[in-house]
């Protein structure tokens, strides 16, 4: 089989060491002569699995014990209800700060719940998306709590710095689908952290949670029960049956995590992966991305070509060099490389060629 490098945005390729792992143990797990996903959730060898699961994220991530990690169904979309419906009443307000799609997501959904407001969107200075500081916001009450996303993932946006509460007691909720595990992060900047699996994590069903204790115990009355971060943090994350393939798959990513080094040393990769894909993006005016420099996703990089009657070509060809899932999301057009935890430097130096040589012809 051809060497492929599989740039999809999610559900997106997961570390081949791992995926030898899984198939290897996958229908005879701890010599069991079953797989894991053919036992109860509820019996020693899974919930072993999930414990271990949780400490390796807790050491990967460094979460104090103030915060409880939930395991949940739902994937990212399901959070986007899932907070309000935790920490607001209906006449609470969340504010939201808007710079792609998925923030828009999070917004919409939440006025379903709750009152909403829009801080800030982000916006084209001079050809080039930025993200408005805290101090350009308009916000004319304190919010129940505040949402963002930190790295958005159809429009190649993502945001290093972290809001602040001015007054300290507005809890900061953060959709981290696409860069968690990226980087090192500070968690008790956030009252809750949340991410769907597919893209750093593993398979997609799963959403993993990260919420401060002070906040759990105050989800309305008529929140799914499946959905209540009381009833889930009692009940381990079980209190139906937990998507047992993906956490245990989670776990397997989360031991390779710790095997590269942890998160410092997986930054330096991703920055650099990042680095070798916009240097060629910004060689020449062939390429281009539209995203401020401080803002460029180092997950998802986006670009068009100047000429786009060769979009399609240049995806043909680039899927004959094994360069595969290139094609921007439906709705900017272009071209997107999502270069997760799992894609090697290898990967992107490969795209980066591939685009060099399309332009010597090309151009
Ligand atoms: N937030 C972000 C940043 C995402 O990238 C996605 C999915 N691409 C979602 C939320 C929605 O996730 P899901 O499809 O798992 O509900």
């Amino acid at each position: 089989m051809q060497n492929i490098f599989n740039f999809s945005a999610g559900p997106a390729m997961l570390p081949q060491e791992v995926m030898q792992q899984a198939q290897e143990e996958l229908i005879n797990w701890q010599g069991l002569g079953t797989s894991v996903m053919e036992v109860s959730h509820r019996g020693k060898p899974f919930i072993e699995v999930a414990e271990q699961a949780e400490a390796d994220l807790r050491e990967l991530l460094q979460i104090p014990a103030n915060y409880t990690v939930l395991f949940m169904h739902g994937g990212g979309r399901a959070q986007f209800s899932a907070v309000p419906l935790n920490i607001t009443k209906s006449s609470d307000l969340s504010q939201h700060l808007v710079t792609g799609q998925w923030s828009v997501g999070a917004e919409e959904e939440a006025q379903k719940f709750c009152r909403s407001s829009i801080v800030a969107k982000s916006k084209e200075i001079e050809g080039k998306m930025y993200v408005p500081k805290q101090d350009e916001w308009s916000i004319a009450e304190e919010p129940g709590y505040f949402h963002y996303c930190t790295n958005e993932t159809v429009d190649g946006i993502e945001i290093d710095w972290v809001p602040k509460s001015q007054s300290g007691q507005v809890p900061i909720v953060a959709d981290m689908s696409s860069n968690i595990l990226s980087k090192p992060l500070n968690i008790e900047d956030f009252g809750i952290i949340y991410a769907g699996a597919q893209k750093n994590i593993g398979p997609s069903g799963l959403s993993v949670v990260i919420v401060r204790n002070d906040l759990i115990g105050f989800a309305r009355k008529d929140t799914p029960a499946i959905f209540n971060y009381q009833l889930q943090a009692a009940s381990g994350s079980m209190y139906n049956t937990p998507p047992t393939f993906s956490w245990y798959l989670a776990g397997l990513v989360f031991k390779w995590l710790k095997a590269q080094g942890g998160l410092t040393e997986i930054a330096r990769v991703n920055q650099q992966k990042s680095q070798v894909l916009y240097k060629q993006i910004d060689a020449t005016g062939f390429y281009s991305n539209n995203v401020h420099n401080e803002y460029r996703s180092k997950m998802n990089v986006t670009f068009k070509l100047s000429d786009e009657s060769l979009n399609e070509v240049f995806l043909k060809q680039a899927e004959s060099n094994g360069l595969v899932a290139l094609k921007g999301h439906r709705a900017v057009g272009g071209m997107r490389a999502s270069i997760y935890n799992a894609m090697p430097l290898a990967g992107a130096q490969a795209l980066a060629d591939f685009m060099k040589e399309f332009e010597r012809k090309n151009g």
